[in-house]
C-alpha cells in the first residue's frame, strides 16, 4: 500500500509498504478515506522531536471505514465509518476512565524513553515517535487502530469527511484551549498563532463567550481568516507592531484575560530574542523556542490564564517565570484529551454551530504528500490545512 513516511530530517516520501494486519484482539483496521498534515507533524518533519526511524508512517489526524475487527472488539465492526483521535486510549486506566485520554497509562509501550525525559509518559499517538509507541500513522491507505472499541468514533453519513476529520485533533484541541481559560462573558482573549489550532482555539472562544478576540501572526491569510471569524476579532501582524504595546492599549492597559498558545516551539520573532532562540537551537543548548510563549506571560493580565497547547518537546530558556508567579496566573496545557469531546464537538457541527471544514485550503493524494508538506511547512498559496484522499478512485 501506499503511506507517507518520514525517511528523516527534512525528508518525507510517499512510499510502498506492506499493508498491516490484526496483532491484537482489540485492534481494527481501518480504510483511510481522508487524512490531514498537522503543525506538530512539521515539528517531526524539522527534526525537533526525538526517536524518529526512517521509515515511519506519519500522520495522527485520519478517518474511514472499518475493514477488519480483532476477534475482542465488541462495539465497532466492519463497515462502520469512524474517525480516530490521535491520542490512544485504553479506556480502563485511571487516567481514561477520568477523561484525561492523552495521558493514557497502559498504550505506550515505550513509555520508559518519556519517563526519562519528563517523569511519566503520554499515551501512545499515532505517527508520533518512537517515544510515543513507535505507532503506525494514518497518512496511509490502511492503518492499523489498537483498542478499536475506545478508538473508533462513529460519525453520521450526513456529514463530509471535510467536516468530521478535524474531531481527531485539532478541533479539540483549539477547543480544550479556549475551554482551559474558563472564559467569563466579557473576557478579552488573546491567541498566538493563526495556524488550524488558533483558528479552532479563536472559534471556540467565540462559542465559550468570549466578547473579543486579538489574534496574532504575521501570515496574510491566515491573518485574514482569523478576522473573518467574527466582526470582534482583532489581528495583529507581530512583524508589523510590538505586540505587547497593542496588547496592553486594546484592553486599556490591563492585558487580555486568557493568553493562548496556538504556536509552540518552532515560533518565529523579532529582535534579539528571536536571534537568541534560533542561535542556542541550533546549537542544541535549548530544545525549544519560546518566544511567542515568553510574551503571553508577560501580555496576561494578573490573575489570567495562560493556555498552552503548542507542543513544547523539552527544556526552555528564559521563561520570565517570575512573571507567572508574581502575577498569579494559571497555567494549563497538555495533549488533548480528544475522546472526551467527540461527542460533544459532533454536536455541535450536527447542530450548524461550526462546519470545520472552513479551514481546508489544499488538497491532494498522498503522493502529493511532499509538495503539500512542503507548501503548509512554508504558508505558501495562502496554505492553512491540507487533506489527503487516500483511496480515492
Ligand atoms: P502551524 O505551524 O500551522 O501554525 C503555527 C502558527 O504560528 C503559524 O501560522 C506561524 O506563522 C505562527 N507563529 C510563529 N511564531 C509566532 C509568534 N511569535 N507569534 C504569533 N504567531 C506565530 O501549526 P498548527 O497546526 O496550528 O499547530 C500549532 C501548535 O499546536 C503546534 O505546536 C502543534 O504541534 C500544536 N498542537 C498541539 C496539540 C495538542 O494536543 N496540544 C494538537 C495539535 C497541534
Ligand atoms: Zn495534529
Ligand atoms: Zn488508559
Amino acid at each position: 500500500m501506499k503511506a507517507v513516511c518520514w525517511m528523516g530530517p527534512k525528508d518525507v516520501r510517499c512510499e510502498d509498504i506492506p499493508e498491516p494486519r490484526i496483532v491484537n484482539p482489540r485492534d481494527a483496521i481501518v480504510r483511510v478515506t481522508a487524512t490531514a498534515i498537522c503543525g506538530s507533524d512539521l515539528h517531526l518533519v524539522n527534526g525537533y522531536i526525538p526517536s524518529m526511524q526512517s521509515g515511519d508512517v506519519l500522520g495522527h489526524e485520519f478517518m474511514g471505514e472499518i475493514v477488519e475487527v480483532g476477534s475482542s472488539t465488541t462495539r465497532v465492526k466492519v463497515g462502520d465509518r469512524v474517525v480516530v483521535p490521535f491520542t490512544i486510549a485504553c479506556g480502563n486506566c485511571e487516567n481514561c476512565v477520568n477523561g484525561r485520554t492523552s495521558l493514557c497509562e497502559n498504550t505506550n509501550p515505550n513509555a520508559w524513553m518519556a519517563e526519562k525525559l519528563f517523569g511519566h509518559s503520554t499515551s501512545g499517538l499515532f505517527g508520533y515517535s518512537h517515544m510515543t509507541g513507535g505507532y503506525a500513522g494514518g497518512q496511509a491507505e490502511y492503518v492499523r487502530v489498537p483498542h478499536a472499541d475506545v478508538g473508533c468514533f462513529k460519525v453520521p453519513d450526513t456529514l463530509t469527511d471535510e467536516q468530521v476529520l478535524f474531531l481527531t485533533d485539532i478541533f479539540p484541541t483549539g477547543y480544550m484551549a479556549a475551554e482551559n481559560c474558563g472564559i467569563a462573558p466579557g473576557d478579552i482573549v488573546a491567541v498566538w498563532g493563526c495556524g488550524p489550532v488558533g483558528q479552532f482555539a479563536i472559534r471556540s472562544a467565540y462559542m465559550l463567550g468570549a466578547e473579543q478576540v486579538i489574534a496574532i501572526d504575521r501570515v496574510p491569510a491566515r491573518l485574514e481568516m482569523a478576522r473573518s471569524q467574527s466582526d470582534a476579532t482583532v489581528v495583529l501582524d507581530y512583524e508589523e507592531v510590538d505586540v505587547l504595546d497593542e496588547l496592553r492599549s486594546l484592553t486599556g492597559g490591563r492585558g487580555p484575560d486568557h493568553c493562548i498558545d496556538a504556536v509552540g516551539l518552532e515560533a518565529h520573532g523579532t529582535g534579539f530574542m528571536f536571534a537568541y532562540d534560533k542561535v542556542k537551537q541550533m546549537l542544541k543548548l535549548e530544545q525549544d523556542r519560546p518566544y511567542a510563549l515568553r510574551q503571553a506571560m508577560i501580555a496576561c493580565r494578573p490573575g489570567g490564564t495562560l493556555s498552552v497547547p503548542g507542543v513544547y518537546g523539552g527544556f526552555l530558556d528564559k521563561m520570565p517565570f517570575g512573571a507567572v508567579m508574581n502575577k498569579g496566573l494559571t497555567l494549563r496545557t497538555g495533549q488533548t484529551h480528544v475522546h472526551r469531546y467527540l461527542e460533544p464537538l459532533l454536536a455541535r457541527i450536527d447542530g450548524g454551530d461550526i462546519d470545520p471544514s472552513f479551514i481546508v485550503t489544499h488538497r491532494g493524494s498522498l503522493e502529493d504528500a511532499p509538495h503539500l508538506y512542503d507548501t503548509f511547512m512554508e504558508k505558501r498559496e495562502g496554505c492553512v490545512k491540507c487533506v489527503m484522499t487516500p483511496n480515492a478512485d
